[in-house]
């Protein structure tokens, strides 16, 4: 949509809007936004709206985690991005926000702000970065339980077809908000869809994750429909990632190919991929941390709950995609087990990070798994709750990369999930989580 301040409400007027959205992801993963009349959007811009610093500490279920940095006294602004206003339903345009305080710095525990920090310390090192997204999620009834009943079968014509009405209005709600979806599927779990989106530095592309969930939700509701994004909607099914693809590049060329290494891969590349394994266990709680996140880390699920790389090995936490005529993107990095109640600008700020570091310390990569990792020696990692959170809180790593504010916050998130949900029958968490990460 045209940005020229003059005629930037003209525009919009035209184009039918009357109210425009500001939307921030908080540390639980949960999107949340203010709204102004469009004749107000110059001060959403430029000023903000007020939010109390509690935003970054909600929770999955309304409740509040404070700190003891983050209590009920403060004031902070969410601030939309002016560049990227977007028509995500009639009379509504939407645009990402960042959080800043009251004097227009960004604010501590403003993700977006951090991951575009991280972007800026790799343009430092003279590498760009490229992400891409998968989304998968699971069609409802309006009533919140299964959409469908007849037997499903993946990736069939017959449940896509059934389904074409849903799927052609999604491509168009795309095309109108320019969200670039590159391919979209009927997916393995029963009602389960699959949108994957065009790559994009890591902030756009972490801005385009939001605003497919939100166009998502909307086409849903026009078929009287609704979506879940969550880890695993109903116990013992499928369940739901949001793998991130990402690749590096500096002026000699990709990292990730037309090197001396396994498949091509340069040092830096291999010491990329390294970085990411290593990192791991530690950021394990920023890829999925939620309280049914390990219910969807099993062997089996395609997840990549074990710590290890290997060419096309969809059980590997790292798949690596080979620059191939079959792949015009080049060659990248599948980081597996993210899962959709992660924050997407942390994650990928945790995924670059990660890359980053490792080419820094010149890991050595390890040695590729070229089989299904539960037929070697190779372990799935600690999946349980708490131990993913205690790992988080202890690991100077995680401060390092995310800064000390934002695991506190997150820990604090996830830890009041666990305390709520921790004893409960899975199957009731399921169910009370199953909107929790919808648009
Ligand atoms: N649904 C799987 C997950 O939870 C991924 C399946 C696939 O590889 O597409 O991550
Ligand atoms: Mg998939």
């Amino acid at each position: 949509m045209p940005a020229a301040n003059t005629s930037r409400t003209e525009d919009l007027r035209a184009h039918g809007v009357e109210i425009v959205a500001g939307s921030l992801t908080d540390l639980a993963g949960v999107t949340r936004a203010k709204y102004v009349p469009l004749q107000r959007l110059s001060a959403f811009e430029k000023s903000g709206m007020g939010v109390s610093p509690s935003w970054s500490v909600f929770c999955v279920d309304s409740g509040i985690a404070f700190t003891p940095d983050i209590g009920v006294v403060g004031d902070l602004r969410i601030r939309i991005d002016p560049d990227d206003l977007r028509l995500i339903d009639d009379g509504v345009a939407w645009a990402p926000a960042s959080l800043h305080d009251q004097h227009g710095n960004p604010a501590p525990l403003c993700t977006r702000s951090l991951l575009s920090d991280i972007e800026r310390s790799a343009a430092d090192r003279g590498l760009t970065a490229l992400a891409g997204a998968e989304l998968e999620f699971t069609l409802l009834s309006d009533e919140g339980g299964h959409a469908s009943a007849e037997p499903w079968s993946p990736y069939g014509m017959r449940t896509s077809l059934d389904r074409s009405g849903f799927l052609v209005d999604l491509a168009l709600a795309a095309e109108m908000a320019g969200l670039e979806i590159e391919q979209l599927h009927t997916e393995y779990g029963h009602d389960q869809v699959e949108v994957s989106l065009a790559p994009a530095t890591p902030v756009a592309v972490a801005d385009s994750v939001i605003l497919a969930r939100i166009v998502i939700g909307r086409v849903a509701a026009r078929h009287g429909l609704k979506v879940s994004f969550s880890p695993v909607p109903f116990e013992g099914e499928a369940g739901n990632g949001a793998h991130l693809h990402l690749s590096l590049a500096d002026t000699d060329g990709p990292l990730l190919s037309g090197g001396p290494g396994p498949h091509g891969l340069r040092d830096a590349g291999q010491s990329a991929i390294a970085g990411v394994l290593d990192g791991l266990p530690d950021l394990l709680g920023v890829y999925a941390g939620s309280t049914l996140s390990a219910a969807r880390l099993k062997p089996g699920n395609w997840a990549g709950a074990t710590k290890c790389w290997g060419l096309e090995n969809r059980e590997a936490a790292v798949r690596f995609v080979a620059a191939t005529p079959g792949n015009p993107h080049g060659a990248n990095v599948e980081l597996k087990i993210i899962d959709p109640s992660a924050n997407p600008y942390l994650a990928a700020a945790a995924l670059l990070g990660s890359a980053l570091r490792g080419i820094d310390k010149a890991l050595p990569l390890p040695s590729e798994v070229t089989d299904d990792p539960a037929a070697t020696a190779a372990q799935p990692l600690p999946t349980d709750h708490r131990t993913v959170i205690e790992t988080l809180e202890s690991s100077s790593l995680a401060a390092d990369l995310l800064t000390p504010a934002v695991i506190q916050g997150l820990v604090a998130v996830r830890r009041h999930e666990l305390t709520t949900y921790g004893d409960r029958p899975l199957a009731e968490t399921c169910q009370a989580l199953r909107l929790a990460w919808s648009c």
